[in-house]
């Protein structure tokens, strides 16, 4: 590397937004920075390799944006970006602004979009896990999972409130896409009586049968004072609301369902959401002066880890299988005060 050509990182966040992205764009500028390179941050997601529209990065730039949500960069969803035509277009765009390496801050999503760029890109292209689902194989946790697990908690400890007032049911649906990780995590410490999650749902007659034998038990043994259902997003047909007909239809169940939606993606990060974006943001560039691509940044067993990039989108990782089982067991109430009446 001459001192007239530095090495140039470009840096884009894709995808949804996550608390914690910011943190790690600063981690990477910072540790580039160092290093002697320039740094690019790409904007709009992959609408920025598009569009070649870009930002420069400094220490300035990334001054005051770690307790920030959201992401300075802007994100979007680019479906154009799915034409061999436009991947190659991006990866031409990176040649002429001679970019050496990238890094994609995002979901799975983005990650397969990095491996169809690969086919026309020569740099070096890292990812790292940049969403609230938490469903990215290879890191225990994505940055923004925790952030949104507490913003989701806050929320359904207030519809508690509400359920306890009015002694109500609540179906509450939470995000997480096509994983688990969010419903079960809120679910388990908002205490909430049913989690509706992909791992554990059969279809729903069984569903319906099952929860409003659950209710039943409960209005039995311990009068229903409150009830709150946790259920995940894209899992009930027709979603939360039509969950709450179908109980009204199936048993005479009165519910009132709640869609937490996009207030989950946002607010300030938390410190495990901070301190695991700056880990992976410093790995990142770290894997750029190896030499290493195709790769993503995770965290395993509190140790900075690389994964293949092809691994991390296997959707292989499960949601705490003996975590659910103890939700219809040691912690279900119903049981509890089923056998201390025998
Ligand atoms: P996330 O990264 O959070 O999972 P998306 O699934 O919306 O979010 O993906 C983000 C972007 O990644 C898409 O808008 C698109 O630009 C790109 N992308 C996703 N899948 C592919 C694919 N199979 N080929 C090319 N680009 C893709």
């Amino acid at each position: 590397m001459s001192e007239n050509t530095p090495f140039v990182l470009g840096i884009l966040t894709s995808g949804g937004d996550a608390p914690g992205m910011n943190a790690a764009i600063r981690s990477c500028t910072l540790s580039a920075l160092q290093s002697g390179f320039r740094v690019i941050g790409f904007t709009h997601g992959f609408y920025g390799l598009l569009d070649k529209t870009y930002i420069d990065l400094d220490e300035s730039t990334v001054r005051d944006i770690i307790h920030c949500g959201g992401t300075i960069l802007k994100s979007a969803r680019c479906p154009e970006f799915k034409t061999a035509e436009n991947q190659q277009r991006a990866a031409n765009n990176l040649h002429d602004l001679n970019v050496n390496a990238l890094i994609v801050i995002g979901g799975d999503g983005s990650f397969n979009g990095m491996l169809k760029l690969s086919h026309y890109y020569t740099g070096q292209l890292i990812g790292l896990p940049g969403t609230i689902d938490n469903d990215i194989d290879g890191t225990d946790h994505t940055i923004g999972f925790a952030t949104a697990v507490e913003t989701a908690i806050q929320a359904v400890d207030k519809i508690r409130d509400t359920a306890d007032a009015f002694e109500r049911i609540f179906i509450i649906e939470v995000m997480g896409r096509h994983s688990g990780f969010l419903a079960l995590n809120v679910g388990i410490a908002s205490a909430a009586e049913q989690i509706i999650t992909f791992e554990n749902f059969e279809n729903p007659g069984k569903e319906l049968q099952k929860i409003a034998e659950h209710i039943a038990l409960c209005k039995k043994q311990r009068g229903l004072s409150s009830y709150l259902i946790v259920a995940a997003e894209n899992l009930w047909p027709g979603g939360v609301s039509q969950l709450a007909e179908d109980l009204a239809n199936y048993a005479n169940i009165r519910c009132t369902p709640c869609i937490l939606g996009y207030i989950q993606r946002g607010g300030a990060p938390l410190a495990k959401d901070r301190i695991l974006a700056t880990k992976l943001g410093i790995g990142a560039v770290e894997a750029v002066i190896d030499n290493k691509t195709l790769i993503m940044i995770g965290e395993s067993n509190r140790q900075t880890c690389q994964i293949p990039l092809t691994q991390a989108v296997a959707h292989q990782k499960t949601v705490n299988k003996a975590l659910l089982a103890a939700q219809e067991s040691v912690l279900d109430i119903a049981k509890l005060a089923k056998s201390h009446l025998m």
